[in-house]
Parts: C-alpha cells; sequence; structure tokens
C-alpha cells in the first residue's frame, strides 16, 4: 500500500514537472496528447492497486477457508470437541507440554447404557446426552483437551499438576456422567467405564499411552459398569491375548471349526431318545479344546456372536435332518442374541434354508436373557412361539426373577439347573426345591428336564418323583455327530447311558 502511494506521488510529480515544461512553451496539440497519456496511466495505476488489494483479500479468504476444512476435519460436529484426528495433529503439542517437565494422565471413557437410551428416545435425544456428557467433561477438565473419538467414547489428556488424586478424578467423572440427564419428559441414566493411563510412566509415546488407557477401559468395562481402572502391564498382556484370540476366533468361525456336539435329551419314562442339545465345542488341536463359555463370550464382547449362532444353527439343522423324523434339536440362544431385533428373522429364514420343520426345534432361553432386554426378548420368542417353535427356560432357578418370567412368557419346558440336581440327594433344602419345580412344571402343565444327571440313584428318583426328561454324563456326554453315518440316536443307543435306563 505504502509503495503504491509512493508511486502515485512520483507519478504526480511527474505529471507536474511536464505541466511545467509544456506551459513555458509546448505546443497545445502535444499538449492535449501529455495529458491523455498521464490519465490513462494514472488510471491504469489505481486499476492495480485495487486489483493488488482485491487479490490480497482473497489469499486472506482462502486462509480462512483451509483453516476453517481443518478445523472441521479435527472436531466432531456434534459436541464441537476434537475427534480422533485432532489426536494425530495434537499429538506434537502435548508432547511439548512435556518437554516443559509435565506429567500427563490420559482417561478412557466409554458410556454405558447410551445405546439403550438412544433406541429408547430416538436419535435426537441420543445427540443431547452426548452433549451434555461432552459439557460435564469440559466443566471437570476447563484447561485440559477433551475429545470425542466417535460413537460414545470420549477421551481426556490432561495435566497432573502436583499429588492429584487420579482414582478420585477418575470417580468424579463417573460421578457426573452418571447424574440422570433429563429432557422434557424424557430421561437416562447413563454409566460409564473409566481406564487411564499415565505419561511418561506408562510409556513415553503419548499415542501408547492412550492405548493403555483405552486397554485400562474395557478392562473397566469386564469388571462390571461405573469402575475405573488404571492401566497395569498385565492388561495390556490380557488384552493381546485377547486380540490374538479374537482373530483366531473369527477365522475358526469363517471355516465353520467349531462345531455343535450333541448330548441326547432321556425321555425318564421309556428310556427313549426323543432330542438332542447342541453344545458348541472349538477344538484348537486334537484333543484341546477352548472352553465353550470362553470363546462365547469373547463372541458376545467382540461382535461376532450372530456369526457364530449362524454357523453353529445351519450345521445342526443339516445335522438334525440325518435323525429319525421327530427327534427334537435343542439349540441355545445367548442372552445377547435375545435383544437383537434380528434375531428371530434369521433363525427362520435358515430353518427355510436347511428345511428342518421348526416343530422340530426348541430354542434355550436364559432367565438373564429375559430381564436384560425385556421388550425385544418378548418381540423375538412371540414370533419363534407363532412359528411354532418350542421354547425351554435353561438354567432353571440360578437366575432372577424366575416365577415372573414363568407368568409373563409361554414356556413349553424347564430345564433344571445342575447345581440342584447335583446336591437334592443330601441337602433337604435342595430336595424339596427340585419337588417344588417338578410340581410347578406339571401345574403350568410344563415339561421339566433335570440337567446334569451322572448318578443311577439321581435318575431313579427323579423319575419317581415324576420329572419328565433327563440329560447328563449317565444319559450321553456330548459327542460329535458319528462319522460312521449311522445316525446319531443309534450312537446313543449303544452307550453305557442308554442302556443304564433299561437296566
Ligand atoms: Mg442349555
Amino acid at each position: 500500500m505504502v509503495l503504491g502511494l509512493s508511486l502515485i506521488t512520483i507519478v504526480f510529480d511527474l505529471h507536474r514537472l511536464m505541466d511545467d515544461y509544456l506551459e513555458t512553451g509546448g505546443h497545445s496539440y502535444l499538449q492535449d496528447l501529455f495529458i491523455a497519456l498521464n490519465m490513462t496511466g494514472i488510471i491504469g495505476l489505481i486499476y492495480s492497486a485495487l486489483r493488488i488489494r482485491d487479490l490480497n483479500a482473497e489469499i486472506d479468504r482462502r486462509i480462512t477457508a483451509e483453516d476453517r476444512a481443518e478445523w472441521i476435519a479435527c472436531h466432531d460436529p456434534l459436541t464441537n470437541l476434537p475427534n480422533r484426528r485432532a489426536l494425530d495433529a495434537k499429538g506434537g503439542a502435548i508432547g511439548l507440554a512435556h518437554a516443559q517437565g509435565m506429567g500427563l494422565v490420559v482417561y478412557s471413557i466409554d458410556l454405558d447404557g447410551f445405546k439403550r437410551a438412544n433406541d429408547l428416545w430416538g436419535h435426537d435425544f441420543g445427540d443431547l446426552v452426548l452433549k451434555t456428557v461432552a459439557q460435564r467433561l469440559l466443566d471437570i477438565f476447563p484447561d485440559d483437551h477433551v475429545l470425542r473419538l466417535g460413537g460414545d467414547e470420549f477421551l481426556i489428556v490432561a495435566k497432573r499438576a502436583g499429588c492429584l488424586d487420579l482414582d478420585a478424578t477418575g470417580r468424579t467423572i463417573l460421578q457426573r456422567i452418571g447424574e440422570p440427564v433429563r429432557i422434557g419428559h424424557r430421561s437416562a441414566d447413563i454409566g460409564a467405564s473409566v481406564g487411564y493411563a499415565l505419561y511418561p510412566e506408562d510409556s513415553t509415546d503419548l499415542l501408547t499411552v492412550i492405548q493403555g488407557a483405552d486397554n485400562a477401559m474395557y478392562e473397566a468395562k469386564r469388571r462390571g459398569r461405573n469402575t475405573v481402572t488404571p492401566f497395569q502391564a498385565e492388561i495390556r498382556a490380557v488384552t493381546l491375548r485377547r486380540a490374538r484370540m479374537e482373530g483366531e476366533l473369527r477365522a475358526a468361525i469363517r471355516m465353520h471349526r467349531i462345531v455343535p456336539y450333541y448330548q441326547p435329551l432321556v425321555d425318564l419314562k421309556t428310556g427313549a431318545i426323543i432330542g438332542f442339545e447342541a453344545l458348541a465345542r472349538w477344538e484348537i488341536t486334537p484333543g484341546q479344546f477352548i472352553a465353550a463359555n470362553e470363546f462365547i463370550a469373547l463372541a458376545e464382547e467382540t461382535g461376532q456372536i450372530a456369526e457364530l449362532t449362524d454357523s453353529l444353527f445351519r450345521q445342526a439343522c443339516r445335522n438334525a435332518l440325518t435323525w429319525p423324523a421327530g427327534t427334537v434339536l435343542s439349540f441355545n440362544i445367548s442372552a445377547i442374541q435375545l435383544s437383537d431385533r434380528l434375531l428371530g428373522l434369521r433363525i427362520l429364514t435358515m430353518l427355510a434354508e436347511t428345511g428342518l420343520p421348526p416343530t422340530r426345534l426348541e430354542l434355550e432361553v436364559t432367565e438373564t436373557a429375559l430381564v436384560q432386554d425385556p421388550q425385544t426378548a418378548r418381540l423375538i420368542l412371540e414370533q419363534f412361539v407363532g412359528a411354532g417353535i418350542s421354547i425351554a427356560l435353561d438354567d432353571f432357578g440360578t437366575g432372577h426373577s424366575s416365577l415372573s418370567q414363568l407368568s409373563t412368557y409361554r414356556f413349553d419346558k424347564i430345564k433344571i439347573d445342575r447345581s440342584f440336581i447335583s446336591t437334592f440327594e443330601h441337602s433337604e433344602k435342595q430336595d424339596k426345591l427340585v419337588r417344588a419345580i417338578i410340581a410347578l412344571g406339571a401345574g403350568l402343565g410344563v415339561k421339566v428336564t433335570a440337567e446334569g444327571i451322572e448318578t443311577e440313584s439321581q435318575m431313579a428318583k427323579l423319575s419317581a418323583l415324576g420329572c419328565d426328561i433327563g440329560q447328563g454324563y449317565l444319559l450321553g456326554r456330548p459327542a460329535p455327530l458319528p462319522a460312521s453315518g449311522q445316525g446319531v440316536v443309534n450312537h446313543y443307543a449303544a452307550s453305557a447311558g442308554a442302556s443304564a435306563l433299561s437296566a
């Protein structure tokens, strides 16, 4: 601008000098020509100055737009908090903070119960919950980095001044998030799991510290909601082992290496095998199995349970078709599966695909499954019952509110948990409970199965009490489908368990 002004001044000076010359003895034609040329130059100069000004403004606009784009890319539009991308960009800045001798604590936070609130009240409400949580975290950490990493995951990178009690701060996070969120007539009780790790103690690489805090958070989740867990080296070892197993599980499901074994269900009056319960088995090396509860829990936690269920169910249906007509396939549905609204459709589709009649299928559900998400569970069970599938209440007596479940849902069968069967002969109290359950079944017109029968005397007593069906090592251990092709029923008929019945 200054340059422009001095140029204009010089031009004006030249112009004045020329005027003086022309006035002293110049020709009027030449005079006009010079004036015209001068005017053109001045106009050109002004135009150039204006153009330079516009260009500068345009450059400024572009820089602002780029900053804005950068900001948008690094921030969550809902809460305005920095997002995961900002983490990489900010890593440098946070590292600098440390260079000045500052220790940091990283809190990894995952909300519990957010999905339920979202399902119940809709996404608008869910968004408001996330905004509220973000604000509460900013209130606790006004001068630190609060990030939303996506979904219901938050991260805090805070300066660790003095001897801050890190567990107490973690509990403050839990407490503030745990305060009910009320918006209009809608309200949600949100919990959280919190894990934390320290910089530079747990690692001198901030991204590794963040990973450590994440691992600790998952550990907190496993220990039950609303807990704070500090990072420890063992947690990383456990996490690594789980990550490895998660990969192996994924491959095993895809290759159908997890297969159903079958345990006979025996009519205690006639001694006939009336069906088989399919039990998932994963043999990693010959003779070496991974415990079913371990890999099923892992499949649930890592979102692979639907795939695992589908793979097992298809295999079981195909196998069941080779059994004598009328032999029932009993299949376990895990608690998490019963909160999946698509389960009913999937099971019915697979039945149709494989050609197994619904009347030959019995699904075993646990009481825990029914209390976790009662609305969805009811919806799914009604679909099954409507299709002609039988429902058995599994592990009866070990879950919650057994009796209220019996009055709410329509069951075809109750399975007395093995813990009662193993003790009822020697405990008067357990004996009374077993009698009561059998009487309850008779009263409701529901068949009763006793699980875990291991001795002749247990079987004789249960038979005498009027128990309908028996299952347990005495009657047959879970076994793979025999390779001979002679059929699973013949296979069991030849076993010691079945002969014990005729004795
Ligand atoms: Mg079962």
